[in-house]
C-alpha cells in the first residue's frame, strides 16, 4: 500500500473518531445560512458558527478540490470501507457505463433543488435523513437501542450500507447533495491531477480504480489534467499507475494531508473561537412564581451522540438556571442548540419550546434532560395537591381469581398491563404495550410491579427519574383491578404537557 494511502486511512479514521458529523453540520451550515438569508433573519451572532464552518471547508475545495470528500467525511469513509470489505469478500461489483454514471451522477442535483424548495417551504425532513440515523450510530453506546433504524432514515441509511457493498461511493456519486454542492465549487480549482503522457501505457488502471467512475485516462489524455470536480483526490489513480505516469505538484502525500489538516484546524479554530465571542443570552428570565417547587434537580436527556446531563435550578417557584453538567454531542451542534433552548425555557418557564434548526438532536436532549429533571412530578407545585395525591387505601382486597386488562397514562401515552389474580392474590402483572421511552419504563418497571406484588397494594413509591411512567403502570394496574386511583399525570396533561388520558 502506497504512503500517500496510508496517510489518508489515518486522517480517515482520526476524523470518523473525532469528527463524524461533519458532513452533516456542513450540510446544515449551509442550509441555516440559506434560510436565514431568505427569510431575512440572517444576524452575525447567531450565523457566526454556520459561516466559520463553512470557511473551514468552501476555499479549500474551491481551490485545491473534494479533499472533504476524500478524507475527512466519515459517511464517504463508511462507504468506501464497507465497499473494501466486499471487494475483500469477492463479492461481486457493478459497472456503471459512463454514459448511464454520467446522467445518474445529476440525480444530486435534482435532490439538491426538491431540498431548497423544501427549506422554503419551511418542511423538515429530519426523521427521513439517512445521515441522522448515521449520525446517531456514530455512538458505539447507541448501538444497544436499534429503534432509529425503523424509520425511513434508518431504511434508506440500510439501502446505502447494501448499496456501497456493490458500488464503490455510491451515495456520493450519484445522492449526496453535499457532494453535488462541492461538485460544482470545485470546478474552479486550481489544484489538478496530471499525466505523462509518455509514460502512459494506456492500461486503464487509473480509470478502472477509480471510486468516482471517472474515465481518468481518457479525461488525462484529452486535458492532460483530470478534469471532472467529481474527483474527491483520494489518488488511488496515482498510487496505482504501474508507470507512475499520474502526478500532482506538490507530491500528492503532502497536499492531501496539508488540505485535510487545513480544513480540521479551520474547523477547531473556528469552534474556538465561536465560544469565545460573547453571546447577548441569556435574555433576563422571566420567572412564574409558584410553577415548580423550589431546589437543585438533576436530569438525563439522549442528545445525538448520547447523554445530556443538566442541573436545573429552582427558586421562587422559577426556572432560573439550567446548566449543562456534561454532553457527548459534536460541540457545534450543541452550542448551537444549548443557548437557545436554555432561554427559551427560562423565559417561557416551560419545556414546550421549538428545537434548533439544525441541532435537533441536541435540542431534543437537552430539552429531554430538563424534563426528566423537573418531570418527577413531586416536584410539580399542584393547585390540587389533595386531588393528585394517590389514595392511601389501596390495597387489595376481595379480588377474584382471574386475568385482568387494564390501561394507564404513562408520559407519553397508553400503558396497558395484564394482571394475574390467583388465590385472591396479584401473583403476576405483565406489561403489554407502552409507548413510554425505554431508558425511562426499565428504570421503573421490575421496582413497580415487584412492589405491587409484595405490598398487594397500588399505595407504593414511584421510583424517582421515572415517575411518570411509575404511574402509569399503577394506574393501569388499578384499572385493571377497578380501584380507583388518581393518576397525577391526569393533572399534567391538564396542563398541556402530556398526552390526554385515554378512554378505558
Ligand atoms: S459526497 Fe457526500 S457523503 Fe460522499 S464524501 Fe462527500 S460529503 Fe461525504
Ligand atoms: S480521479 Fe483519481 S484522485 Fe480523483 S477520485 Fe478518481 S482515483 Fe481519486
Ligand atoms: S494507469 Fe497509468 S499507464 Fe495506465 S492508463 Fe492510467 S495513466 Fe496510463
Amino acid at each position: 500500500m502506497k504512503k500517500t494511502q496510508i496517510i489518508r486511512y489515518i486522517i480517515q479514521l482520526i476524523s470518523f473518531i473525532l469528527l463524524p458529523g461533519l458532513f452533516i453540520l456542513t450540510w446544515n451550515s449551509i442550509k441555516v445560512l440559506f434560510i436565514a438569508l431568505i427569510n431575512n433573519t440572517f444576524t452575525l451572532d447567531t450565523m457566526l458558527i454556520p459561516i466559520l464552518t463553512l470557511v473551514a471547508v468552501i476555499p479549500i475545495t474551491m481551490l485545491w478540490g473534494r479533499f472533504f470528500c476524500g478524507y475527512l467525511c466519515a459517511f464517504g469513509s463508511m462507504q468506501e470501507l464497507l465497499n473494501y470489505i466486499a471487494k475483500k469478500l469477492k463479492i461481486k461489483q457493478i459497472n456503471i457505463n459512463y454514459k448511464l454514471d454520467k446522467l445518474l451522477k445529476y440525480i444530486k442535483y435534482i435532490i439538491i433543488v426538491l431540498l431548497i424548495i423544501l427549506w422554503i417551504l419551511n418542511i423538515t425532513l429530519d426523521t427521513i435523513n439517512p445521515w441522522n440515523i448515521f449520525g446517531i450510530y456514530s455512538s458505539y453506546k447507541a448501538w444497544l437501542d436499534l429503534s432509529a433504524f425503523i424509520s425511513i432514515g434508518g431504511f434508506i441509511l440500510l439501502l446505502i450500507i447494501i448499496s456501497s457493498l456493490f458500488i464503490e461511493r455510491v451515495f456520493c456519486r450519484y445522492f449526496c447533495p453535499l457532494g453535488g454542492v462541492f461538485t460544482i465549487i470545485s470546478k474552479l480549482r486550481l489544484f489538478n491531477i496530471k499525466k505523462d503522457l509518455n509514460k502512459c501505457v494506456n492500461c486503464n488502471i487509473c480509470s478502472k480504480k477509480c471510486p468516482m467512475n471517472i474515465d481518468v485516462n481518457k479525461e488525462t489524455s484529452e486535458y492532460n489534467k483530470v478534469k471532472s470536480s467529481e474527483c474527491i483526490d483520494c489518488f488511488k489513480c496515482i498510487n496505482t499507475c504501474p508507470v507512475n505516469a499520474l502526478y500532482t505538484k506538490p507530491k500528492e502525500a503532502i497536499t492531501g494531508s496539508v488540505s485535510a489538516l487545513a480544513i480540521a484546524g479551520l474547523y477547531y479554530g473556528g469552534t474556538l473561537l465561536a465560544n469565545n465571542i460573547p453571546s447577548d443570552n441569556p435574555s433576563t428570565p422571566i420567572i412564574i412564581t409558584g410553577k415548580y417547587k423550589d431546589g437543585t434537580y438533576y436530569g438525563t436527556g439522549t442528545g445525538y451522540r448520547g447523554e445530556i446531563k443538566v442541573k436545573v435550578i429552582v427558586e421562587k417557584g422559577g426556572i432560573t438556571s439550567i446548566t449543562i453538567e456534561s454532553y457527548k454531542d459534536d460541540e457545534q451542534f450543541f452550542n448551537k442548540a444549548k443557548s437557545t433552548i436554555i432561554n427559551n425555557i427560562i423565559s417561557t418557564q416551560s419545556t414546550d419550546v421549538a428545537t434548533v434548526s439544525g441541532a435537533t438532536y441536541s435540542s431534543k436532549g437537552i430539552i429531554s434532560a430538563v424534563i426528566n429533571a423537573l418531570d418527577l412530578t413531586d416536584n410539580i407545585e399542584s393547585d390540587n395537591t389533595e386531588e393528585e395525591q394517590p389514595s392511601t387505601n389501596n390495597t387489595f382486597t376481595n379480588l377474584e381469581d382471574g386475568t385482568y386488562e387494564g390501561i394507564g397514562t404513562g408520559r407519553n401515552g397508553d400503558i396497558v398491563v395484564s394482571v394475574v389474580v390467583k388465590d385472591k392474590k396479584v401473583t403476576s402483572i405483565t406489561i403489554e404495550s407502552s409507548k413510554e421511552d425505554t431508558k425511562y419504563m426499565n428504570r421503573a418497571k421490575d421496582t413497580i410491579i415487584n412492589s405491587i406484588i409484595a405490598n398487594q397494594s397500588i399505595d407504593i413509591d414511584t421510583v424517582s427519574g421515572a415517575t411518570m411512567s411509575s404511574n402509569g403502570i399503577i394506574d393501569a394496574v388499578a384499572n385493571a383491578l377497578n380501584i380507583p386511583f388518581a393518576n397525577p399525570n391526569d393533572a399534567l396533561n391538564n396542563k398541556g404537557q402530556h398526552h390526554n388520558r385515554p378512554n378505558k
